[in-house]
C-alpha cells in the first residue's frame, strides 16, 4: 500500500488499523564502475515493492538522498550530510507522527545514514513512538551467512542483478579496486576509511577517493567479490529479507509505545 497513492480519507481508514508505516532510504553514490549510482535506493525500494505483495503495511515515498561524504567527488555522487538527513527525516516522521503514526520503519540502503537515523529514531522514542532501523544488507548477512558483504560487492551486485541486470558493467568487475596506500606505505590502507598499523585498524576519516580510483573497497568484506554475484542469488535474498520484514513488522506493530506524561 503506497502512501502517495491514497488520498487523505484512505489514511484516516488505514490509522483506524494500523500506526506503522515504512520509509525506504537510499543514497546516490558511487559503487565502483561495475554498479549504479543509485544501488542503495534501488534495493530498499525493491524490497519494499515485494513487501506490497506480501503485506498491508503502508510505505511511504522513499529519500533518496542520504549522507555520503566519504564517497563526495566521484562524479555523480550527491550527498546531503549527516545533519540534512536528519532535519529532513525528523520532519518527515514528525509530520506523520501528527496524524497518528506511532510505529516507524526505515528500509536503509546505506550504512553512512545510520547515525541520523539513530538520531530521528531517539527523538521519536523521546516523543513516544518507536523507529526500527532495518539495514537490508545486514540483516540479509544474518539471515543467510552465505549472502553477507559491503559497498560494491557480490551482495549488493546480485540483488542488482535481480532488480535490473543491464545495470552491471561485468568487464569493469575483473579490473579491480586500484587502491593505494594515501597516507604512506608505514600507515597502510586497511578498510573502508580505516588505516592498519602494527595490525590495529585506526579509522582516519577522508574522502574514499584518495584511497581509491573507482570507489570499490570490495576486499574490506573478505570473499564477498562481485564475480561470484548472479540473479538467482539476488532474487532469493530480495525475497527472504523481504519475507523477515513483514514478519518483523507485524510484531513490531503490535509493541505497546513507551509512555510519555501527559
Ligand atoms: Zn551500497
Amino acid at each position: 500500500m503506497y502512501l502517495a497513492r491514497m488520498n487523505c480519507k484512505d489514511v484516516e481508514a488505514y490509522l483506524k488499523t494500523s500506526d506503522t508505516v515504512l520509509i525506504p532510504v537510499g543514497s546516490l553514490e558511487n559503487h565502483g564502475l561495475h554498479m549504479p549510482l543509485g544501488t542503495d535506493i534501488m534495493i530498499p525500494n525493491k524490497i519494499a515493492e515485494l513487501l506490497n505483495i506480501k503485506s498491508g503495511i503502508l510505505i511511504a515515498p522513499s529519500v533518496n538522498y542520504g549522507a555520503t561524504d566519504a564517497l563526495s567527488g566521484f562524479p555523480g555522487t550527491v550527498s546531503i550530510g549527516t545533519e540534512v538527513l536528519i532535519a529532513l527525516l525528523r520532519a518527515v516522521c514528525d509530520q506523520l507522527f501528527r496524524y497518528g503514526f506511532r510505529h516507524f520503519l526505515i528500509l536503509n540502503g546505506h550504512g553512512g545514514n545510520t547515525a541520523a537515523i539513530q538520531e530521528v529514531g531517539m527523538h521519536l522514542y523521546r516523543k513516544g513512538a518507536y523507529l526500527a532501523n532495518l539495514n537490508w544488507w545486514l540483516m540479509a548477512g544474518e539471515i543467510n551467512k552465505e549472502w553477507a558483504g559491503g559497498h560494491g560487492g557480490g551482495e549488493e551486485t546480485a540483488a542488482i542483478m535481480a532488480i535490473d541486470p543491464a545495470l552491471i558493467k561485468t568487464e569493469y568487475i575483473e579490473k579491480g579496486e586500484e587502491i593505494r596506500n594515501d597516507l604512506g606505505d608505514a600507515l597502510p590502507y586497511g578498510a573502508w576509511t580505516n588505516i592498519k598499523y602494527k595490525g590495529v585498524s585506526v579509522a582516519v576519516p577522508r574522502e574514499i577517493k584518495d584511497i581509491t580510483g573507482n570507489g570499490w573497497l570490495v576486499h574490506s568484506f573478505k570473499d564477498d567479490v562481485p564475480s561470484r554475484a548472479n540473479a538467482e542469488w539476488g532474487e532469493a535474498m530480495l525475497e527472504a529479507t523481504a519475507d523477515y520484514i513483514a514478519d518483523f513488522a507485524a510484531v513490531f506493530a503490535k509493541t505497546p509505545l513507551p509512555q510519555r506524561e501527559k
